[in-house]
């Protein structure tokens, strides 16, 4: 069992696949081209899966790939058959923005993925473009119906901004529940890549905005999870993820895995080991070390509370780590 220096138990890995994105969020990237890491530093597959290997044996049960885009990454079925065919009753699950799903939903279920988290910002296409600088809603909304279509569980993820899409909360809330999926409004985190005039909107604001129309009712962090959920009159359920409260951090079951083989234990800090020279060398005992020495030293809390109007803010980039 792996338990950290804090006592949690950790039983959640997330492993970002790939930086690269089709999009560029303003939330999430720099606005101007920047150069990817080649290639050739990424870890393959086999290499990565090496690790996931160690952290499923010693009791990680949850997984989830994410990116930058992961179904930018080729063969990322192949990547879904291999953790499946080794651990079949593992929580397997995707963070996506949904634009290749119309392509390739059905061979990721086919593949043994259970669960996906779609982004999903605006049903405004302008608004949509706006924020991904793209223009992708059309493809996103028909990867959704795929994604649904083929038996996958869905969850949307929301990151209201003041005077972007602040007006569209309701919207996105009464969107998913007509087709009976589950919305988690997520803070924006502050983060030196991101457009520096953007401004999040904080979770009792997004909670006013649905208050106007709906009555709600708290119900409690699920377990390990950092969704706060509440329900509305008739029982529809949604979430909210609030970081930049006290209590996000308490039960944090989670670690972070790079597709570069970087082990980050806090998503707010910069802080990692490197698993990528053990894992290239077949060095399990080795990954095995690093792993037990980034639980040692995972941190108590991140300072997104105090990260809001300070200059020092988090260096996190969340396209490299997924969120
Ligand atoms: N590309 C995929 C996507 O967009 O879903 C997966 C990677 S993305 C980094 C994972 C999640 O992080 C998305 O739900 C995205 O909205 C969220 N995210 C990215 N930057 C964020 C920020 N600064 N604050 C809050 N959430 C953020
Ligand atoms: Fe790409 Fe996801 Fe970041 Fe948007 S949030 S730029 S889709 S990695």
């Amino acid at each position: 069992m792996l338990i950290d220096g804090h006592g949690r138990r950790v039983n959640y890995l997330r492993v970002s696949v790939t930086e690269r994105c089709n999009f560029r969020c303003q939330y999430c990237m720099p606005e101007k081209p920047f150069s990817w890491v080649p290639k050739e530093n990424l870890l393959t597959f086999e290499e990565l899966f090496k690790f996931i290997k160690i952290a499923i044996d010693e009791g990680v049960n949850k997984i989830r790939l994410t990116g930058g885009e992961p179904l930018l990454r080729e063969d990322l079925d192949l990547f879904i058959k291999m953790i499946h065919d080794y651990k079949p009753d593992i929580d397997l699950a995707l963070t996506t923005n949904g634009y290749l799903l119309p392509a390739t939903a059905g061979r990721l279920k086919e593949a043994g993925l259970k669960r996906l988290n779609i982004s999903l910002d605006s049903l405004k296409p302008d608004v949509a473009a706006k924020i991904a600088q793209k223009d992708v809603l059309e493809q996103v909304l028909k990867g959704i119906d795929k994604a649904l279509e083929v038996g996958l569980k869905v969850k949307i993820n929301m990151v209201p901004l003041s005077g972007i899409n602040d007006d569209e909360i309701l919207d996105v809330l009464h969107y998913c529940k007509g087709r009976d999926i589950k919305v988690r409004f997520i803070e924006y985190m502050e983060n030196r890549h991101a457009n520096i005039a953007l401004r999040g909107m904080h979770g009792k604001e997004i909670l006013e905005k649905i208050k106007q129309v709906h009555t709600i009712k708290a119900l409690g962090r699920e377990g390990a999870s950092p969704s706060f959920n509440y329900t509305i009159e008739d029982g529809y359920e949604f979430g909210l993820i609030d970081p930049h409260k006290h209590d996000f951090c308490e039960n944090c079951n989670r670690i972070r895995l790079t597709a570069e083989g970087n082990l980050i234990p806090c998503l707010y800090f910069d802080e990692a080991m490197s698993i990528a020279e053990a894992v290239k060398s077949g060095n399990i005992d080795e990954a095995a070390k690093i792993l037990a020495e980034v639980l040692k030293n995972k941190p108590k809390e991140n300072r997104w509370s105090e990260s809001q109007d300070n200059e020092d803010i988090s260096a996190r980039a969340f396209y490299e780590t997924g969120g």
